[in-house]
């Protein structure tokens, strides 16, 4: 895995192999270098012999549009295809679209496309429509697709194992540079928080997150910034990172408010957790079929900030969860409720790049079967 691609500091190539995890450190100004760099490393660490013992690779491409519904076989039409729907991702879709064109060109073998928002299909009209013109909706598929959801998708077969493999009902929050949170009825998608782009929702790493849609017109004037330059300005000098002043990484902000005191990294963790808290409170009210059973914390900050989970849970009052004084390490999960608890909490740690080889291993032997 390569972290932290694009920023100056700290990235690493991080190779986990056979339970044995190598970090070393590593500076990527594009995908293109932090593929080519994961490459040199799996054969450094012996884990393939040369490209041509790949059979297929899997591809996680955040935003599949109308168009992509389930994982796809790259072909220059659907290549195509994608790049139409890059307005509706321009943080992501470039970039994956550049590491498929660079593996594309380095190795011979299929290349899988597996999407984010697939997982989301299942959202119904209810919470998928937005309260605009209609003709936005028919005519321009303005309406909400959802992402992150090869990681719920994970996140939702670990749960089943642990509720004898039944469909479960819960509230998924995945908490990363992207942040978003999933309520997850019968094991189906049933709201979530990033709408038609992944700008929506909760406050993020460089994100605004859901604002006043009016901000735009106002400040185009006020600043004399163009759409564009907003857009940009929303997505990427937003988040964590303008209410800070900092950065945009969760490390970096819980130093300075935990060493320092300082104010605006203090204030940036509270509004972050307040708006994790109220999406969380929001969606138990979704829930029709039975009650929460699971509400999970997963990615970067979820599995690994252990005061920001705290944070959460303690403006959750309403779920009235009974805690662990001591979280229980469990062997896939970390349990934060006691047995009393009317619903379970825990961390998760996702895994999206296994699901993804899984998604990709059975298409690719789907394929060869039907052919
Ligand atoms: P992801 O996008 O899932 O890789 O998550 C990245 C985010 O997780 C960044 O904001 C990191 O600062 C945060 N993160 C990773 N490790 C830690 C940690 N030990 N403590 C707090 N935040 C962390």
């Amino acid at each position: 895995m390569a972290d932290r691609v694009t920023l100056e500091k700290g990235s690493e190539l991080v190779i986990n192999h056979n339970n044995v995890k190598t970090v070393t450190s590593h500076f990527f100004p594009d995908h293109e270098t932090a593929i080519q760099e994961i490459f040199k490393a799996l054969k450094k660490h012996h884990i393939i012999k040369d490209l041509t013992t790949i059979k297929a690779v899997g591809h996680r491409i955040v935003h599949g549009g109308s168009i992509f519904r389930e994982p796809v076989l790259a072909t220059p039409a659907v290549i195509v295809k994608l790049k139409a729907l890059i307005p509706l991702a321009p943080l992501h879709n470039p970039a994956g679209l550049a590491v498929l064109k660079v593996v594309m060109k380095m190795i011979s073998a299929p290349n899988i496309l597996v999407f984010d928002t697939s997982f989301h299909n299942t959202i119904p009209e209810l919470h998928r429509l937005y309260p605009v013109p209609w003709k936005w909706y028919q005519e321009n598929a303005v309406k909400k697709y959802g992402f992150h959801g090869i990681s719920y998708q994970y996140i939702v077969t670990m749960l089943e194992k642990l509720n004898d493999h039944k469909p479960v009902n819960a509230i998924i929050c995945h908490l990363g540079n992207g942040s978003s949170v999933a309520v997850v009825e019968k094991s189906k998608s049933l709201n979530t928080t990033m709408g038609l782009t992944p700008i929506g929702g909760l406050m993020m790493g460089t994100r605004c997150g859901t604002i006043d849609p009016s901000i735009h017109n106002y400040i185009a004037t006020a600043r004399n910034l163009s759409l564009t330059e907003i857009t940009h300005q929303l997505n990427k000098k937003s988040g964590l990172l303008a209410i800070s002043g900092i950065s945009s990484d969760m490390r970096d902000i819980e130093k300075k408010a935990f060493t320092e005191k300082n104010h605006r990294a203090q204030l940036a963790l509270n509004i972050y957790a307040q708006k994790v808290a109220d999406y969380v409170a929001k969606y138990t009210n979704n829930l029709m079929t039975g009650p929460l059973q699971y509400l999970v914390f997963t990615a970067g900050i979820g599995e690994n900030s252990q005061t920001m989970v705290q944070n959460i849970l303690g403006r959750l009052p309403i779920l009235a969860l009974k805690l662990n004084a001591h979280p229980v390490k469990k062997a896939n999960h970390i349990l934060l409720t006691n047995s009393a608890s009317p619903i379970t909490a825990m961390v998760m740690k996702t895994n999206e790049e296994l699901m993804i080889c899984k998604i990709t291993a059975a298409f690719t032997t789907q394929n060869n079967n039907e052919q």
